[in-house]
């Protein structure tokens, strides 16, 4: 446990302890290979695929309306995907270029979270290292550890641990701490459902899995309190930094539980099924604004310190909140 990671750039600490809501919202990011690429993604309006050169001038004009945090998805080319995910650590790859360049041009004043899960990067779309046709949950957390310091060596600010793996935060704090990455935090997905709201995301990441489901490593939707608790505390004891609650408008209840049985601070992700609905009805700018407001406020109630949210750049640069 390092208590100063929350506190250790401007920006961290604007995100974790202002009381303004717009200082709390993450916008995500999906990043492929190539250049200039642009591409709109299906059932998310507003939010494209990019190669890193478009997603810089993109967080060039998201720095410049004062949205500094920003949480980044790698897409993966088919090419190099393969059974345990190998190329998600290397270098090379698009996400590692674009948080080098990111904290190069804007060191302290950005906060950068990057993915962490083995679903992006593996030929059969699981989260983890598949025995037969299950996932070992200790090979694959060696693998996820090793990804996790590979972006904490380009320099993000927080490994955002999205895969529901057991114990895994423990290992990553451990490697942390072993390669010396002190102030590297860890925003780890503690409660995380086995939702039917990520469909947008998954075609977003190209991340379905190609047999099965998720339903053995992330929580039953029908798992009571005690459980989400139980995961939420255990992450913060084995050291995460910020404990993270998805999805976001049908967990608000989980939310306040967990927000009230945990020290550090949570985050909820109001994810792309949620996102979707509110932008297929086709809402004025007018209505988008009360629509949007009353999710935040609802976030905000509920406990959360921090809001990754698709609509993040709208809402600040038409000052909703
Ligand atoms: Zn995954």
């Amino acid at each position: 446990m390092r208590a100063r990671i929350n506190r250790w750039t401007s920006a961290r600490r604007n995100l974790i302890f202002s009381n303004k809501i717009r200082a709390s919202l993450i916008q995500p990011h999906f990043l492929v290979a190539g250049e200039n690429i642009d591409q709109p993604i299906a059932g998310m309006p507003g939010i494209n695929r990019q190669s890193v050169d478009i997603l810089e001038k993109t967080i060039d004009s998201d720095m410049k309306i004062g949205l500094s945090s920003h949480m980044l998805f790698l897409v993966m080319d088919e090419a190099n995907k393969d059974s345990t995910a190998s190329y998600a650590s290397n270098p090379s790859s698009p996400l590692h270029k674009a948080v080098r360049s990111l904290k190069d041009k804007y060191g302290d004043e950005i906060t950068i979270m990057t993915d962490l899960c083995l679903c992006t990067g593996t030929d059969h779309g699981h989260c983890g290292i598949v025995k037969g046709n299950r996932i070992d949950n200790d090979e694959t957390v060696h693998e996820l550890v090793k990804i996790g310091i590979s972006h904490a060596k380009a320099g993000a600010d927080y490994i955002s641990a999205s895969d529901m793996m057991d114990g895994r935060v423990e290992q990553l704090r451990k490697e942390l701490e072993k390669e010396k990455h002190h102030s590297t935090g860890i925003m780890s997905y503690s409660v995380k459902y086995a939702s039917s709201f990520y469909g947008p995301f998954r075609e977003a990441a190209e991340s379905s899995p190609k047999f099965g489901d998720r339903r053995s490593h992330q929580m039953d939707v029908r798992s009571g309190y005690s459980e989400a608790i139980m995961e939420a505390q255990t992450d913060e004891s084995e050291g995460a930094d910020i404990i993270m609650v998805k999805p976001g408008l049908p967990y608000l209840d989980v939310l306040r539980e967990v927000a009230d049985a945990v020290v550090r601070p949570v985050a909820v992700y109001n994810v792309s099924g949620e996102y979707s609905m509110v932008m297929a009805s086709n809402p004025t700018v007018d209505q988008r604004r009360a629509m949007v407001c009353e999710i935040l406020y609802a976030f905000k109630r509920a406990g959360a310190d921090i809001i990754v949210t698709y609509h993040a750049r709208e809402a600040i640069t038409e000052n909703w909140v």
